[in-house]
């Protein structure tokens, strides 16, 4: 007996950051042989060790399952991942360019070239990057002028819409698979790639290339504009007196409006929607499509605002000024069950707050490790009680279950003053309200 034939063709995954090694691991467990790719030595160590060096749930178990079997590896030679298989997906960064809200596309474009360039018999690239509609055509060129003679290859466009914390069922149950500009044979070869889900029941949706890259930026700016005009409506409740998360939820039951997305609080941030809505509206700019660029600016603006929001509240619930005030901050990753802090709106008003001279401490079950590195100077808890330990402040910025759990009366033993900022409003403010908290949330009254 022994293990099953490995099935065809076999894989190669460029770029294996949270979304390449997610998809890697998948692929080897969906049955196919994967090889995966970075230019980050340490990286492709640790996967190799089968170590994922991010926080990703489920992950870990299928890594290791996979490298240990010999199904899955990983290597920085982009010449043995083209010596080994026929299908190339590039899942390499394009993060916002630091001049301007433009995407970094040298990443994407130098991973397309070195595969292309090193092809020894027909390929197929498949962009997976989050890329500005109008990329792919252009890859398509530097695809033709950097292959090999002797072999062809094409190159076809399947954004990948994986959310952090849930990546791997993500990716081996999406929502949707959407290809863009495959000719049939590609499109035969991804559905014997994608037959697990398929057959799993996933819809496919075949399109043309500038298509297939504005579905992933519009689906994320569509995303980032609902929790902006839940946040909008927010600040009209905490006006007129109303309940920003009574009247979510009673909007929610409306099945064209649906609940998700609708929670009202500090806003977005990660590795992807922030970069990818200023991303459509710079392309949008230079397409000269005004009205979607002018949504889209409204849209961050809104967005960054919250953060000031929070920040003036504990200014205010600190009697005008944090200075040498201690504010306890619980979370920092972005989002629950992830350990990702790029563009955290929670780290971000915890240094706001350090920069305006607050003794900050911060704990999060998952993502000290990531946010020291970024802000090394903040104080670091290894747990919610000793960062609300003797605090002013307690500020709840990202709703992880551990701070939903925590008991209002044993907190409250330990600080100063019992005010806590629900900057997720995700507490029992009735709870905590009882223990003798002043509890502040987002778009509703002060719950004494
Ligand atoms: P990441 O920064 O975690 O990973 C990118 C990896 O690519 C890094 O490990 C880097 O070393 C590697 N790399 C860069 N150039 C390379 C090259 N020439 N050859 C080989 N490797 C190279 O980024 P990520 O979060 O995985 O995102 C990757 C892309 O996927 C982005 O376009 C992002 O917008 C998109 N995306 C991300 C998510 C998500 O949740 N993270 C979801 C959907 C789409």
């Amino acid at each position: 007996t022994g293990a099953p034939t490995p099935r065809s063709p076999r894989i190669s995954v460029i770029g294996t950051g949270y979304l390449g090694a997610t998809h890697a691991a998948a692929m080897a467990e969906m049955g196919f042989e994967v090889i995966g790719v970075d230019t980050d030595q340490r990286k492709v160590d640790a996967l190799s060790k089968g170590i994922v060096p991010f926080y990703e749930p489920g992950l870990p178990e299928l890594l290791l399952t996979h490298v240990t079997s010999g199904r899955l590896r990983f290597t920085t030679d982009i010449a043995e991942a083209t010596a080994f298989a026929d299908v190339h997906f590039v899942c390499v960064g394009t993060p916002q360019k630091s001049t301007s809200f433009a995407a970094n596309l040298s990443y994407v474009e130098d991973a397309t070239r070195q595969v292309a360039a090193n092809l020894v018999r027909d390929g197929l690239i498949v962009g997976k990057s989050t890329v500005p509609v109008g990329t792919a055509a252009r890859l398509r060129e530097i695809v033709a002028e950097s292959t090999p003679d002797f072999v062809t290859a094409e190159l076809v466009w399947n954004p990948e819409f994986l959310r952090e914390g849930k990546a791997v069922e993500d990716t081996l149950a999406p929502d949707r698979l959407v290809l863009g500009g495959a000719s049939a044979a590609a499109e035969a070869l991804l559905r014997e790639v994608y037959a697990y889900p398929i057959g799993n029941g996933t819809p496919v949706i075949v399109v043309d290339l500038p298509t297939a890259e504005l579905v992933k930026v519009s689906a994320n700016a569509f995303l980032a504009t609902k929790i902006s005009f839940i946040n909008a409506i927010s600040e009209v409740c905490e006006a007129a007196g109303a309940d920003v998360s009574q009247l979510a939820d009673a909007l929610g039951y409306d099945k064209r409006i649906g609940r998700q997305f609708l929670n009202a609080g500090l806003g977005f941030g990660g590795g992807c929607l922030p970069k990818d809505i200023r991303g459509l509206m710079h392309r949008s700019n230079e397409l000269g499509a005004f009205a979607a660029a002018g949504l889209l600016q409204q849209v961050d603006e809104i967005n960054m605002g919250q953060r000031q929001r929070v920040i003036d509240r504990a200014i205010d619930a600190c009697g005008g000024s944090v200075l040498n005030r201690r504010i306890g901050v619980l979370g920092v990753a972005f989002k629950p069950h992830t350990d990702d802090v790029r563009d955290s709106p929670a780290l971000n008003v915890a240094a706001a707050l350090q920069l305006r001279g607050a003794q900050v401490v911060v704990y999060d079950p998952r993502a000290r490790g990531t946010a020291e590195r970024i802000f090394p100077t903040l104080g670091y808890a290894d747990s919610v009680a000793d960062a609300v330990s003797g605090a002013d402040a307690v500020l709840v910025l990202t709703e992880w279950p551990e701070f939903l759990a925590a008991d209002p009366a044993a907190l409250g033993a330990l600080v100063r003053t019992r005010t806590v900022i629900d900057g997720r409003n995700c507490l029992d403010s009735a709870a905590w309200a009882a223990e003798g908290w002043n509890v502040l949330s987002i778009g509703k009254a002060t719950v004494h």
